[in-house]
């Protein structure tokens, strides 16, 4: 009997292991595809990658409008690939290592739970003292007349196209949705954004959801809102969307990607065998990650939202260290998240929409990013920085529209994660010119 199975080797599940393995627990992996899970295959990795190179389509594009003659050949999606591949590749040897450095066996198989204390992966029955569960999650498609065409999409089928489209409509405004629909506009193809909902990214603030879409539109990205999707037909030259709501619009491109949300990952696992509850919208856990069946764990995606690739190894660790009886807390509420758009959004703690739900007493306090010198000086003024905060300048929430957010937030992430009045941090001196001293305009602006 081995310490520890764990069902899954992304982030959750990957990490936990590492973690358990440098308490002196036995761990034995289980993951149809080797180390590194959604996060390093399909997501996170291979989707920056592309985020990277289109950005570098968008220099040469700024230095072509400033009347530099330069030129640039059709696109070759496949060399764009290889240089995803590599880093892919990079990281899933460097994963590979560490774990087996560390003593962790990992089988690559299929896995299932039997009962309460094993897992069968090829044919072999292990038993653990202890389990965690990080299945991850899966796209969701939704039950659309002509979802299964040839064409129609979804984000891990994307990766696998060998040319460009020439046109691509996206169903769905949320973060995937729009990341992929920034790059491939950077790329030049043509992109149609349909939502459902009022609104792009509806879980963000209502700022910078309003905002996006304008970004959306000066890219030259078409969104279409409130839209009731009728079904998809393949036409000569490709597909076309039905609105119900809209017949007479025609909708049409090369492909089309449906990008409507992911779902915990709870099918094919054989947690009816065991007793852990769970529903489609993920495994049941409470506050230490524990399922009804005290010692099954489940970390990460298969959990439910928010399905961050660094909220599933912060939980991961949690466990491991939990089950090593040392004392982790994770601030869960700071988690920053980001969508790698152009410009980059990246947020920490509440929206205003939740302030208000909860009749909190608050301000806010909005910073363009045409106050940044650096920003001004690479010509990339198009953001603002919007907080939310208490009577006592203790921030509540905070949501930034900027290149590097992804990096600003940090800094923000851990304003949040101190509850103090923002005011104390007001002599904090940042480098000139950064993009960072937006968080330093804002310190002094209270
Ligand atoms: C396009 C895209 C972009 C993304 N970008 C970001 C980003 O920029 N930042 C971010 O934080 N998050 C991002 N995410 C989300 C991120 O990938 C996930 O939140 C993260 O991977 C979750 O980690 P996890 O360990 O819970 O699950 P996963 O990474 O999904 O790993 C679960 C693993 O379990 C395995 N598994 C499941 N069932 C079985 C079974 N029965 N037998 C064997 N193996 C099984 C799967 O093969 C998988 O490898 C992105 C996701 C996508 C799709």
């Amino acid at each position: 009997m081995v310490d520890l199975l764990i069902l899954g080797a992304g982030p959750g599940g990957y990490e936990a292991a590492l973690e358990a393995r440098k308490h002196g627990m036995t761990v034995t992996l289980f993951d149809e595809r080797p180390a590194g899970g959604t996060c390093l295959w399909v997501g996170c990795i291979p989707s920056k990658a592309m985020h990277h190179i289109a950005e570098g389509y968008r220099g040469i594009a700024h230095l072509q409008a400033l009347g530099q003659p330069i030129t640039v050949d059709p696109i070759d999606l496949k060399a764009l690939w290889n240089q995803k591949n590599t880093a892919v590749h990079t990281l899933a040897g460097d994963v590979a290592s560490l774990l087996q450095n560390a003593g962790v066996e990992m089988v690559l198989g299929h896995a299932q739970l039997t009962d309460d204390h094993h897992i069968l992966s090829n044919g072999i029955l292990y038993e653990g003292k202890t389990i965690i569960i990080a299945s991850g999650s899966y796209p969701f498609m939704p039950p659309i007349d002509g979802i299964h065409l040839p064409g129609v999409l979804d984000s891990n089928h994307l990766l696998a196209l060998s040319s460009l489209p020439s046109s691509l409509i996206v169903v769905g405004g949320g973060y995937i949705g729009l990341e992929w629909a920034f790059i491939l506009r950077s790329l030049g193809v043509k992109v149609t954004i349909v939502e459902a909902l009022p609104s792009l990214l509806t879980i963000a603030d209502e700022d910078v959801s309003k905002r996006i879409q304008v970004f959306a539109k000066k890219e030259g990205i078409e969104v279409l809102l409130n839209v009731q999707i009728g079904g998809f037909e393949k036409t000569e030259s490709g597909l076309r969307v039905k609105l119900n709501n809209n017949p007479d619009k025609v909708l049409e491109a090369e492909k089309i990607l449906v990008a409507t949300g992911r779902r915990p990952r709870v099918d094919g696992l054989g947690l009816e065998k065991t007793g852990v509850q769970y529903s489609p919208r993920g495994i049941v856990v409470n506050a230490l990650k524990q399922t009804s069946v005290p010692h099954i764990y489940a970390v990460g995606d298969c959990i439910g939202n928010p399905m961050l690739a660094h909220k599933a190894s912060f939980e991961g660790r949690q466990v491991a260290m939990h089950l090593a009886g040392i004392e982790f807390h994770p601030d869960y509420a700071a988690i920053p998240a980001v969508v790698f758009t152009f410009p980059e959004i990246a947020s920490v703690g509440l929206t205003e929409a939740d302030v208000r739900a909860k009749g909190l007493t608050y301000e806010t306090k909005r910073i363009p990013l045409r106050a940044n010198c650096k920003a001004v000086a690479s010509a990339q003024t198009d953001g603002f920085l919007k907080i939310i905060y208490d009577e006592n300048k203790v921030l509540l929430g905070a949501h930034l529209m900027a290149p590097q957010a992804s990096v600003i937030i940090h800094e923000i992430a851990l304003l949040y994660h101190e509850k103090k009045p923002l005011t104390e941090w007001k002599n904090v001196i940042h480098a000139h010119p950064t993009l960072s001293e937006i968080v330093q305009t804002m310190l002094q602006s209270l």
